[in-house]
């Protein structure tokens, strides 16, 4: 998706990150609309209809929570939360109620424009192509027929590890909270059992990483602790 010319709604009540960042994603081609608080966000989600959402959740009338769930009873609108250190229970409940993903500040703006890029990628349509194949880096799921390959060489996982690197593919470059990892791959009565992801994970890591001589497919997935994982084409991104 081009991003000259998308509509991205800045909610922040921090007036200097606000203006960096507006002046920044001006630059690169999108039209912001900014707000300083909650009720301002809610009125320009209504006259401006963005694109895009960046949410600080942490503002100084209504809570940002309370924005993601008045957006979501109305659209499907991408939302890129941006939350303070020490918030993933936040995070967590952000993620939950419907944001795409979110940012830890303080963030590098080579981070804040890739996230965007996938939560708005994801918004224009599906990620399996039609015919059915998830990739990122030298990994590459075959839905239709239930393989997995690195680099073009057969890995051999189970089922319950195919369906774990399945929903991570499928949101490629995007967290994936572990409660929804838990009930979309083990069902509703697990999503406790964090521990379980955690074993899974660490299968699956060893077997991608032992299926390619540069480790790379190894490192695609990412842990957001206390989070989720992620999948990213070239591991964790350089702190920037
Ligand atoms: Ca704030």
């Amino acid at each position: 998706m081009s991003e000259t010319g998308a509509v991205v709604l800045l909610v922040e009540d921090d007036a200097a990150a606000r203006g960096a960042v507006a002046v920044n994603l001006a630059a690169r081609g999108y039209r912001v609309v900014e707000a300083e608080d909650g009720r301002g966000a809610l009125r320009l989600w209504g006259s401006s209809r963005p694109d895009l959402v960046l949410l600080d959740l942490g503002l100084p009338d209504i809570d940002g929570m309370a924005v993601i769930v008045h957006i979501r009873r109305e659209a499907t609108t991408p939302i890129l939360v941006l939350s303070a250190r020490g918030q993933e229970r936040d995070r967590v409940a952000a993620l939950d109620a419907g944001a795409d993903d979110y940012l830890t500040k303080p963030y590098g703006l080579a981070e804040l424009h890739s996230r965007m890029r996938a939560v708005m990628r994801r918004a224009a349509g599906p990620d399996a192509d039609a015919t059915g194949l998830l990739e990122v880096g030298p990994v590459r799921l075959d839905v239709g027929r239930r393989s997995v390959t690195v680099s073009g060489a057969p890995v051999d996982l189970t089922p319950r590890e195919y369906e774990l690197l399945k929903v991570l593919l499928a949101h490629a470059g995007r967290v994936v909270t572990s409660g929804r990892l838990l009930r979309a791959v083990w069902g509703g009565g697990y999503s406790d059992e964090g521990h379980y992801l955690h074993v899974y994970v660490s299968r699956l890591r060893r077997k991608l990483a032992a299926a390619d001589p540069t480790g790379a497919a190894g490192r695609i997935v990412v842990n957001d602790p206390g989070v989720g994982y992620r999948v990213v084409a070239g591991g964790p991104p350089d702190p920037s």
